[in-house]
């Protein structure tokens, strides 16, 4: 049994020393997950970013199936434009 003492890691983007308390190493040694290298802040700051990102790439994929969307209506338009019943 190691015995966790709280540690002080310094952050790998502002370089702000921070602390992993006992509790929080023992939260990511249960899950598995690696010790956290940046600081709180730039945790919060990396997570806005990352959805800002998601944002704008959902964005863009709506955008994208609305034209897809469009030029199919354009297609059907024409199709039926050409239709005999619609010139007789
Ligand atoms: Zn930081």
């Amino acid at each position: 049994m190691i015995s966790l003492k709280d540690i002080e890691v310094k952050c790998k983007d502002c370089g702000r020393a921070f602390v992993i308390r006992r509790s929080e190493q023992e939260y990511y040694r249960q899950r598995k997950f690696p010790l956290p290298t940046h600081c709180p802040l730039c945790r919060k700051k990396r997570k806005k970013l990352r959805d800002k990102e998601q944002q704008i790439q959902s964005d863009r994929l709506w955008k994208e199936r609305k034209k897809a969307d469009a030029i199919t209506f354009d297609q059907e338009l024409h199709g039926i434009h050409r239709d005999p019943i619609w010139h007789p």
